[in-house]
């Protein structure tokens, strides 16, 4: 019996090769190897203005985090 053509997967050829999981994602998105993305820890950028830093709290990276409160510490 054939199986799959992805390595290290060893399940029944389903369509072109492949089993149905990989067929699937072929179908999906166009490459076999293609992994779901795993959920991440939601990446937040940085509110200051042009900043694209990633956010670490309050909004801010840590350089604007840190201006910010200064800023307001002098408010
Ligand atoms: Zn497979
Ligand atoms: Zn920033």
């Amino acid at each position: 019996m054939k199986t799959c053509g992805i390595d290290n997967c060893s399940k029944p050829v389903k369509a072109r090769d492949l089993c149905s999981m990989h067929h699937q994602r072929l179908m999906r998105h166009g490459d076999p190897h293609t992994v779901m993305p795993r959920r991440t820890k939601k990446m937040v950028d940085c509110s200051w203005t042009n900043c694209t830093s990633q956010a670490v709290s309050k909004g801010f990276c840590v350089k604007h985090y840190y201006i910010n409160r200064v800023l307001q510490k002098n408010c």
